[in-house]
């Protein structure tokens, strides 16, 4: 059997769509995603996940073409019918077809697009390198945008640098990675940019944050300094496909003791939990 997609309402092969060479999304990026988490053919934090879509969605003007539930409803058949063990669920939806021009079109018929990823192993979660780089991007980073340029260049130089991830600063306070959030431990307090424009309120950030507080570890939703960062006893990442992943270099400094910390992976552990 084939693998299928989900395009608006229909399940179809990826060879039986088509995108419109002037859908908004396509020449704009004038859309929004979401990447949402299966272990064990569950969703892991889905509601949160349609919930965040809604709310980029809302903040860009699209109103998406199903209400949560009934997108709920769709990717779940997508995701049985295509028999999805561990991986996970692209999905995005953009403002649709219409003449190129920056305003928005009188009426839009968004589009809606899913596709499933099954992995073939697990996403490494081995201690990481990392880079800082200035964060060139826009204003609105608690948008899950498909406007991803910026991460997409900041992700390339660490590529070529050979290092895991690229963690952003805004002149000299940490704002998150460039598909991460990033968190600190120092002297047993847990720090992580707060969820306001300059990041993306990450599902795992919040889960990470749960488990934190269930532990009665000490939290402080405060930016950091590159400094504090570099001078920190523990530093990990957090998304959707990597958990919390231990950082153990930055811009070829040794953080803390070069190995995963213990509050690093205590919360993993209690992450992991959740998941079962
Ligand atoms: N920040 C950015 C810029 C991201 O792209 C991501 C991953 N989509 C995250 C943070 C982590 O978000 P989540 O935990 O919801 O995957």
């Amino acid at each position: 059997m084939s693998v299928l997609i989900l395009f608006n309402q229909d399940l179809i092969t990826r060879e039986q769509a088509t995108i419109d060479i002037e859908d908004r999304g396509y020449q704009f990026g004038d859309g929004v995603y979401e990447v949402i988490r299966i272990y064990n053919g569950s969703f892991f934090e889905l509601e949160a996940h349609l919930e965040r879509l809604e709310r980029s969605a809302s903040e860009i003007k699209i109103s998406l073409p199903f209400t949560q539930k009934e997108i709920q409803e769709k990717i779940e058949q997508l995701a049985a019918a295509n028999r999805l063990h561990s991986g996970h669920v692209y999905m995005q939806v953009t403002r649709g077809v219409a003449p190129r021009n920056h305003p928005f079109p009188a009426k839009s018929d968004p589009v809606l697009v899913a596709y499933t990823k099954e992995y073939e192993k697990e996403p490494s979660r081995a201690p990481g390198k990392a880079i800082f780089m200035e964060d060139i991007r826009w204003l609105r980073c608690d948008i899950k945008s498909l406007n991803l340029l910026g991460n997409v260049l900041a992700k390339q130089s660490a590529t070529e640098q050979n290092v895991d991830e690229a963690i952003f600063h805004r002149g000299d306070l940490v704002t998150e990675g460039s598909s991460t959030n990033v968190f600190i431990v120092k002297n047993n307090i847990l720090y992580t940019h707060p969820a306001n424009n300059f990041i993306l309120e990450g599902i795992t950030r919040r889960v990470i944050l749960s488990v934190a507080s269930e532990l009665g570890i000490q939290i402080k939703e405060e930016a950091f300094t590159k400094q504090e960062l570099l001078e920190s006893d523990e530093v990990f990442i957090s998304s959707t496909t990597q958990e919390a992943r231990p950082i153990v270099e930055v811009d070829g400094r040794q953080i803390g003791n070069g190995k995963e910390g213990e509050i690093t992976s205590s919360l993993h552990a209690k992450f992991v939990s959740r998941l079962s």
